[in-house]
This record gives structure tokens, sequence and C-alpha cells, in this order.
């Protein structure tokens, strides 16, 4: 199955791409996770993106394609993917059809997390990301048992600089301005479904599973 996660920032796609992408047995392909993984090793990818990222703002649509262009012709990928974090915008939404159209393939479904923005902030502003294994995880929603280690690999856990207020609202504004308009874009080729993604986190997973169901998943 091939299938993008959607939804503003803090809505939970890094959580459910978990869980999702392990019922469907695809990989998970998160561009912030890789735009991190090369700030955090100094390549010049990610010395490009840190300026972004930490403004708050998308990094160019050029970069970010070639990037996912290269990841999805891993052999890994042939069989299906989940993207969380990528498309971002409808130039990026149009490449992707592209590249996959030339593969002689397409996505199956487009996974949108609704989430109001008063919640978003809540969830953005307590995340704690570990620096060992990434695993995301919520000062308040989802604490570690030790405070500030995590519990999967007992990594060091610390606040991304873009989670801090106001980034996040720069953030927020970006989303709407450049992203939201892909729910149009995919609600015009009939594979938008809408999940409510408030509630526990097993609750959300559970929907989606279901809202996957009659796509093939
Ligand atoms: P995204 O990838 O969309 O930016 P994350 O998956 O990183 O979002 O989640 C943002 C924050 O919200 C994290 O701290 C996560 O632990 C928390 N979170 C995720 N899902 C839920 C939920 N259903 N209820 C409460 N908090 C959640
Ligand atoms: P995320 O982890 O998905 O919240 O992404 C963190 C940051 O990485 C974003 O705020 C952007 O600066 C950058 N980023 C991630 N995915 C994309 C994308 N598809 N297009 C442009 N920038 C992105």
């Amino acid at each position: 199955m091939r299938l993008v996660l959607v939804g503003p920032p803090g809505a939970g796609k890094g959580t459910q791409a978990e869980f999702i992408a392990a019922h469907l047995a695809v990989p998970k392909i998160s561009t912030g996770d890789i735009f991190r993984a090369n700030v955090a090793s100094g390549t010049p990818l990610g010395q490009q993106a840190k300026r972004y990222m930490d403004a708050g703002q998308l990094v160019p649509d050029e970069v970010t394609i070639d990037m996912v262009r290269d990841r999805l012709a891993e052999a890994d990928a042939a069989d299906g993917f989940l993207l969380d974090g990528f498309p971002r915008t409808v130039p990026q939404a149009t490449a992707l059809d592209k590249l996959l159209a030339d593969l002689g393939t397409g996505l199956d479904v487009v996974l949108e997390l609704v989430v109001e923005d008063d919640e978003v902030i809540r969830r953005l502003s307590g995340r704690r990301t570990c620096r060992g294994c990434g695993k995301v995880w919520h000062v308040e929603f989802d604490p570690p048992n030790v405070e500030e280690l995590c519990d999967r690999c007992g990594g060091e856990l610390f606040q991304r600089d873009d989670d801090k207020p106001d980034t996040i609202a720069e953030r927020l504004r970006v989303y709407g301005r450049d992203t939201a308009p892909l729910n149009q874009y995919y609600g015009a080729q009939g594979k938008l479904v809408g999940i409510d993604a408030t509630g526990p986190v097993e609750d959300v997973t559970e929907r989606a599973i279901d809202g996957l169901r009659s796509y093939g998943g």
C-alpha cells in the first residue's frame, strides 16, 4: 500500500505512522526525521535545511523532492510506503504523483489526522523526542516512567528547537498557507480520508486502520 499521512504539525503523524506502518508492513518515511538526521550528522543537506527548520519554514521544494525521490528509489519502498510529513505543498504533491506515475503506480490513500489548533499547540509544547531512538513522548499525555529518559532505549529526551512557542506559531501559519490546500488536492482525486485524531493514541490508530480497510489496507 502507498499511503500519505497529512495534518498539522503536532497532529500525531509520527506517533501514528509507527503503528500504521507496522500494521501494513511498509517502511515509514518521515522527511522531518531525514532532515533531522542530516542536521545531526552535519551533512551539506542538513546545513541547508537547518535554517529553514529553525525558523519554522519549509525547506525548498526542489531540495525536499530530490531527497524523497532518492529515498523512494530504495528497495524497501518498492512495494509500498507510508510518507509522514511529505508532501507539504501542492508542488510537492504534483511531483510525487509524477514520480509514481513514471514508475507505473500511484498513491492508494491519503489519511488526514484532524485536530483543532489549541490541541495541536498543547501537543507540540509538551513534545519530547529521544536522542537515541527518535521515539516521541509527551510530558503530560505520554510521559516516560523516568523523567527525561526514554523507556524504550534509555536515551536522553530533548525538546525540539522548533517546538518553542514562537516557532510553533510560525509553523501553524505555514501549515495553513502551504499545506492545508493539499486537502482539496487529494479530495479532488477521491483519495482523502479524514480521521478524528483526538483521544487516546490507540483509539486514533484503530480509527485510522478502519479508515484504510476500504482501500485495501
Ligand atoms: P506530528 O508528527 O504530527 O508532528 P507527533 O506524532 O510528534 O506529531 O505528536 C506530537 C505530540 O503529541 C507528541 O508529544 C505525542 O506524544 C503527542 N500525541 C500524539 N498523539 C496523541 C494523542 N492521541 N493524544 C495526546 N497526545 C498525543
Ligand atoms: P516535522 O518533523 O515533519 O515536523 O518536520 C520538521 C521540519 O522539517 C519542518 O518544519 C520543515 O522545516 C522541514 N520539513 C519536513 N518535511 C518537509 C517537507 N515535506 N517540505 C519542506 N520542509 C519539510
